[in-house]
């Protein structure tokens, strides 16, 4: 049987119903932190210092004059300064240092700035699960829509944890016992690596060009030596090593000094050889588990 009519099976559907019977609050933290920053915030780079110093790896953007969140400030977004502005080690990032958070927004985005995708507590895990695939990003805010207060950012590992916990008494469907290769789930072609000798700034220019979060760091042979996501680019906020992107990625590697608490997203699927054959990340399991079960394929549209 096929990936396509084993995901099709009726015991196949067990997850999307159990999240489309759940609703965002479930799934909500009886505490937790959450950083905002005013989109006014002179310098940027002390945002991303605060994100580093509070353990937090992304936060909701408030603008006081509309009295709204209009939008998120992740990894990513430092990862589209320092690829936009870097010019080389000799000389300092400006705009790090001196640009506002709204200041960047307008300069990168101009005018193309997207709203905030966000969801409320009472909107289904099931919603929740569509909008961070569609999108193709990974943090949801949830907003209590009366208040308009942020009362948590929901993930793909949040809510994979969700149905561990919590549906761990429904039966498992039959696929789980298939191989991912048999299933298919995951990327398996056209794979975006970099190569542990190449410059840092490289490893940034491909996570903006492609877009991935994550690359397999290769040897001169083409095996997988390695692993850098663009959370590893927050080391170089923490250390203040951004200023020299010019280093290997391998030196960038092992300079990850700072134990900093990240969480696995994705896994590197290689050969005997140690060759990359592809990539499993949570939203590809996501999307098997409950978006293909319901006829939506929405990692790739
Ligand atoms: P990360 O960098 O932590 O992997 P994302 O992939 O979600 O986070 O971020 C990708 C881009 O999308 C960033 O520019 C970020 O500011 C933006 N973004 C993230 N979440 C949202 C959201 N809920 N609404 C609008 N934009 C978002
Ligand atoms: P992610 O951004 O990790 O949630 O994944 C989004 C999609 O990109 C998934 O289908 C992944 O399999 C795919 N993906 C992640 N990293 C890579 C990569 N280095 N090369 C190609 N595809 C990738």
């Amino acid at each position: 049987m096929g990936p396509e009519t084993e995901f099709q099976n009726p015991d196949a559907e067990v997850y999307m119903h159990f999240l489309r019977s759940h609703c965002c609050y479930d799934a909500i933290p009886t505490s937790c932190k959450l950083v905002v920053f005013d989109i006014s915030l002179e310098q940027i780079k002390k945002a991303f210092l605060a994100l580093v110093a509070n353990g937090v790896r992304a936060a909701p953007l408030w603008d006081s004059k509309k009295q709204s969140f209009v939008g998120m400030l992740t990894i990513t977004d430092f990862i589209n300064i320092l690829h936009r502005y870097y010019r080389s080690p000799l000389v300092q990032i400006y705009e790090v240092e001196e640009h506002k958070i709204e200041t960047w927004r307008e300069v990168y985005l101009q005018g193309s700035l997207k709203p905030l995708v966000h969801i409320s507590p009472s909107n289904s895990l099931f919603d929740a699960v569509y909008c961070l695939i569609k999108h193709k990003i990974h943090r949801l805010p949830v907003i209590e829509p009366i208040s308009g207060n942020v009362l948590h950012i929901l993930t793909h590992k949040r809510i994979l944890k969700f149905l561990q916990i919590f549906g761990s008494t429904i039966p498992k469907p039959r696929f789980l016992k298939k191989t991912v290769q048999e299933l298919c789930i995951g990327t398996f072609r056209d794979l975006a690596v970099v190569p542990e000798t190449a410059p840092l700034h490289t490893a940034l220019d491909i996570f903006v060009d492609r877009r991935v979060s994550a690359l397999p760091v290769i040897n001169d042979s083409g095996q997988v030596v390695g692993l850098y996501s663009r959370f590893d680019v927050i080391h170089l906020a923490a250390q203040k090593t951004y200023n020299n992107l010019d280093i290997s990625v391998r030196e960038a590697l092992q300079q990850r000094s700072i134990c900093l608490e990240g969480q696995v997203h994705r896994l590197v699927l290689v050969d005997e050889n140690r060759y990359p054959r592809g990539i499993v990340s949570l939203s590809d399991i996501l999307q098997a588990l409950v978006l293909t079960p319901a006829g939506i394929d929405a990692l790739n549209s």
